[in-house]
């Protein structure tokens, strides 16, 4: 499984910046990754296992400069976690599978579910459709 790589291995399968943000807890710049901007039709997949994160339907300008979603594709497919970091009480957004770190939730969504899910571009592979 995914979820039971070492670290080594981790390193060798993903670039140093995605390593740096999935694993390591990360963030990219804003305006910079290749998603903020994104609006094609399709999934975007956990770029370090493969997993349906969020799906383009959820997808929304946030302004914030990283995609933005207001809910998970599955929510099997994400797990939450309170991350109290840089003296902030956030909720970290991390891949089930393979616990890599994608972002954090926010309470300032639109409606209806108002929640905004915050998501590193470089921890998400665009699919325009899944693959069987
Ligand atoms: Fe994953």
């Amino acid at each position: 499984m995914e979820s039971e790589l070492s670290e080594d291995k981790w390193k060798k399968k993903l670039t140093k910046e995605q390593y740096r943000v999935l694993r390591e807890k990360g963030t990219e710049p804003a305006f910079r990754g290749k998603y903020w901007n994104h609006h094609e039709k399709g999934v975007y997949k956990c770029a370090g296992c493969g997993a349906p994160l969020f799906s383009s339907e959820e997808k929304f300008d946030s302004g914030t400069g990283w995609p933005s979603f207001d809910k998970p594709y599955d929510e099997a497919n994400v797990k939450e976690q309170i991350d109290t970091s840089y003296d902030m009480k956030r909720t970290e957004v991390l891949c089930s599978n393979c616990g890599g770190h994608l972002g954090h939730v926010f309470n300032d969504g639109p409606n209806p579910t108002g929640c905004r899910y915050c998501i590193n571009s470089i921890s998400l592979d665009f699919q325009s459709k899944i693959k069987d």
